[in-house]
């Protein structure tokens, strides 16, 4: 049980530093020159509305992010709805935001409901062997719930990187043939070259988030057990 307890944690150790680093990165929202013409395009609202059109969806609703500040967007498949963040009209990067949303509505609904179902197991699973750990004495069995907790962040973490990589490589064309025909190839040119890469270079960023956060539940479960 130590074993595991320490190569969890030396693997979340190591996932953070990158992780926390990565993040301290001030990124560039704002652009002297696509910044003018993006801000002309209107509400994120519109901006979403218009990629859901030009791909054939009239059905999926969407709304501003309703709490203060809030920044997330969110595309929920139950209720077929984008929520879109309170991005500022000048941010260049809200466009391929709004578009990672709009690719979450063409996926195959069969990945999106698997991903809510282990995302909530796994919290919930987390929460019962937290729990249990206290009312049984047996190593074997508690080693082969943590075997199992590990297991399900790992089908956890590739179902959502599987979503979320569709998502991001798919949103730089969205955006692209979005601007084309707003406001000309040339700019949409110049917006592709400009955050293809940070694209591209964001989804290890994903893939370390979601191993973060299964891990930190893994570490604190592994605790309980060796002291419970
Ligand atoms: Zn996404």
């Amino acid at each position: 049980m130590i074993y595991i307890f320490v190569s969890t944690l030396s693997l979340l150790v190591l996932l953070s530093i990158v992780y926390f680093k990565k993040i301290n990165y001030k990124e560039l929202k704002y652009d002297s020159e696509l910044s003018k013409d993006i801000e002309t395009l209107g509400e994120n609202v519109e901006i979403a509305t218009d990629i859901l059109k030009m791909h054939g969806n009239n059905h999926t609703k969407v709304e501003n992010n309703k709490e203060k500040n809030a920044k997330i967007s969110y595309y929920d498949h139950s209720k077929d709805k984008i929520v879109v963040g309170g991005f500022e009209k000048s941010e260049y990067t809200r466009i391929i935001n709004i578009a990672h949303e709009c690719v979450h509505t063409t996926q195959n609904k069969k990945y999106l409901v698997m991903n809510k179902v282990f995302s909530n197991l796994q919290i919930l699973y987390f929460l019962f062997v937290c729990i249990y750990f206290f009312y049984i004495d047996s190593k074997e069995l508690k080693l082969m719930l943590l075997v199992i907790q590990i297991f399900i962040w790992f089908i956890t973490t590739f179902v959502k990187m599987v979503i979320e990589s569709d998502a991001c490589y798919r949103s730089v064309q969205f955006a692209k043939d979005y601007l084309t025909q707003k406001i000309g190839q040339d700019t949409a040119a110049k917006f592709t070259d400009k955050v293809e890469i940070k694209v591209y270079e964001s989804i290890p960023m994903y893939f370390i988030n979601f191993l973060v956060q299964g891990g930190i539940m893994a570490i604190i479960a592994q605790i309980i057990a060796l002291i419970s």
